[in-house]
């Protein structure tokens, strides 16, 4: 860009700032702006910033159960919107009762109400092209085919602790992926590292590894649904000057960070929450035809490349992760 479409540009992007204000709320147990405390109790106020919501969401994080950002509040339009869209969603993507503990025990982990509805769809890149999971206005789906890679890479993991891994990483985490992109839109259950094998010593390491792993990718999709994602989607499509240049990772970003925050939350571990991306990516690209081994993924040309607009580089999406690792105190 030069100089000169700079300036121009400048004074649009600071309206665009302005005009996109966000909220946060200071309040740890609030009731929302639309509700009335009793008299004598403390008052929560919603107060409208012009900085990125999710440092001040922090403090909502540490609600003792939580369900979804209270002070962003839906109009009728959105919800209506939201629902037409979820059902749309919901008739495209099957479900399966597969790693249904898993997700219960992730829940508890990082105090969110057993009632949100998050669910597993057997694989997720059978007819789409993304990977990971998706949540829509109220619901929300992790990648079935995702959690079985996560959970025998938990076992390798397991047996790297008690010194009795039979490869090295990268050939274990090829090897797993490979086996389980063989066969799309269907469950294999484990194909190259056994849980059945593992001491119970073994097992306890091998569940503590899935937990962080798994936490990640649950904890991003769950970012999405407690911040509203779909309405601030809808919202930015109707920012002045938004097609030009607003940033486009915004929703993204903040899915990672309250991801970050809930991990720590959850007392899961922050490399191997860092490192469900590289494995995501991997799984994705590898089913898109897009790489052939996980090596390519680590490399430091991979690992800075932004792909989409949507979304900061694998690096940049790991730092946002530890933000929020280490914002949550
Ligand atoms: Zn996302």
């Amino acid at each position: 860009m030069s100089a000169i479409s700079a300036v121009k540009v400048f004074p649009t992007l600071t309206a665009v700032f302005l005009l996109h204000f966000f909220s946060f709320c200071d309040g740890v147990n609030n009731q929302g702006t639309s509700s009335q405390p009793p008299t004598g109790q403390p008052q929560t106020v919603c107060q409208q910033v012009a900085i990125n919501p999710v440092a001040g969401g922090l403090t909502e994080l540490h609600d003792p159960i939580l369900s979804r950002d209270e002070c962003e509040i839906p109009t009728p339009a959105e919800a209506l919107s939201g629902q037409g869209h979820d059902t749309q969603l919901a008739a495209s993507l099957p479900t399966t009762t597969l790693f249904a503990s898993q997700i219960a025990t992730l829940k508890s982990q990082a105090g969110i109400d057993p009632s949100v509805p998050i669910y597993v769809t057997p694989d997720i890149l059978c007819g789409n092209s993304f990977a990971g999971g998706i949540t829509g206005y109220g619901i929300i789906f992790v990648d079935g085919k995702f959690l079985a890679v996560l959970y025998e890479y938990a076992t390798y993991l397991a047996l790297v602790d008690l010194n009795e891994a039979p490869t090295d990483q990268f050939t274990a985490i090829n090897n797993i992926v490979y086996a389980h992109s063989a066969a799309p839109c269907v469950d294999l259950g484990e194909q190259v590292f056994f849980r059945s094998s593992l001491t119970p010593a073994g097992v306890a390491l091998a569940t503590k590894h899935f937990d962080s792993l798994s936490g990640a990718i649950m904890y991003h999709e769950y970012g999405h649904y407690w911040a509203w994602a779909y309405v601030d989607s809808l919202r930015l499509q109707f920012v002045p000057g938004a097609q030009l240049f607003y940033y486009p990772s915004k929703i993204e970003d903040d899915a990672d960070f309250i991801s970050g925050a809930l991990s720590k939350r959850a007392g899961h571990e922050l490399a191997l929450g860092q490192q469900m991306f590289d494995l995501m990516a991997f799984e994705g690209f590898l089913r898109l035809g897009l790489a052939s081994n996980i090596q390519q993924i680590d490399s430091a040309y991979a690992q800075f490349l932004q792909t989409s607009p949507s979304y900061q580089s694998l690096a940049g999406r790991k730092q946002t992760f530890a933000n929020g690792y280490a914002g949550y105190q």
